[in-house]
């Protein structure tokens, strides 16, 4: 963000006491900042911890927190305005890519800009790739403009979340490459009556559901990204439930990599299962 951090310029307006509650970490999106853990002791101080924000961060515009965590088929948030412009709509940047969205409307991480990354950098020539559950269209459009895959297919239940990767697409020029569908992945890709190179499953809550689905439309020596929340000792948890997916579709399959994408408590993690098929 900037040289000093926000404790620094609250200390005049907040007690010592007040100030060691101060989340010292924070999403940015766009040119929203949004407080994931916000403290009930400091609901008096929001607006204060608001303005001194937007006054000494000029690249933002509103300030948020969340008031109730990821959740339901969408995994949205419920965030509340505590200073600022009132919208929560904004634009984000990452990877080469533009990303249009709602902040409460659609699921976005700008923590897995790095995972996404490191996907897209996977992607080999001329490959077709499926994103299960694309969102706004963040994992399309970071594949698109950095690799050479022939084709990528997304596919969203949340109608606002296609809305604004429709128009993400447009407005990144990736209309030739990216294919976008609105519904359940479960009624959607058995019409596509296709293969794909390479799935991502980015639903790491109940994602193994769609694991026998997207063994069924992966090619022979495709990949599947699978994604899962687990704890650190715990990663096997990811390995025993491809297993018992691939055993119920009769495939087989390698672990090429169990990657960190991310920590969300100690020891608790985002995990990325890369497997092959054939
Ligand atoms: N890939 C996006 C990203 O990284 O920003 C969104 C990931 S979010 C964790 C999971 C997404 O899956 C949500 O946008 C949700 O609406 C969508 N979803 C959940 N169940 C679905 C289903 N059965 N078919 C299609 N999309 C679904």
């Amino acid at each position: 963000m900037a040289k000093r951090n926000l404790k620094y310029y609250l200390k005049t307006k907040l007690s010592d006491k007040q100030l060691q509650l101060v989340p010292s970490s924070f999403d940015v999106v766009g040119d929203i900042l949004i407080f994931s853990e916000f403290p009930k002791q400091l609901t008096k101080k929001e607006k204060i911890i608001g303005q001194t924000i937007l006054k000494n961060y000029h690249h933002i515009k509103t300030v948020l927190k969340k008031t109730k965590k990821y959740s339901g088929e969408f995994r949205t948030p419920k965030l509340k305005i505590i200073a600022g412009e009132k919208k929560k709509e904004t634009v984000c940047k990452e990877n080469d890519v533009f990303v249009k969205l709602d902040v409460e409307k659609v699921y976005f991480s700008p923590r897995m800009s790095s995972e996404r990354k490191r996907i897209a950098e996977l992607v080999k020539p001329n490959e077709s790739v499926l994103v299960m559950f694309s969102g706004s269209g963040a994992y399309p459009l970071v594949i698109a403009k950095n690799s050479k895959c022939k084709e990528v297919y997304g596919i969203e239940i949340n109608p606002i979340a296609h809305k604004y990767a429709l128009e993400n697409v447009k407005k990144n020029k990736s209309e030739n490459k990216i294919r976008l569908f609105l519904g359940d992945v479960r009624k959607i890709i058995p019409k596509l009556n296709k293969k794909f190179d390479r799935i991502l499953m980015p639903l790491p809550k109940g994602g193994e559901d769609f694991l026998v689905l997207a063994l069924k439309h992966i090619k022979n020596n495709g990949i599947v990204h699978f994604y899962d929340f687990l704890h650190e000792d715990e990663f096997y948890k990811a390995e025993e439930k491809v297993k018992e997916a691939c055993n119920k579709s009769n495939k087989k399959y390698k672990i090429i990599e169990i990657a960190k994408c991310g920590q969300y408590s100690p020891r608790f993690y985002r995990i990325c299962a890369d497997f092959s098929v054939d």
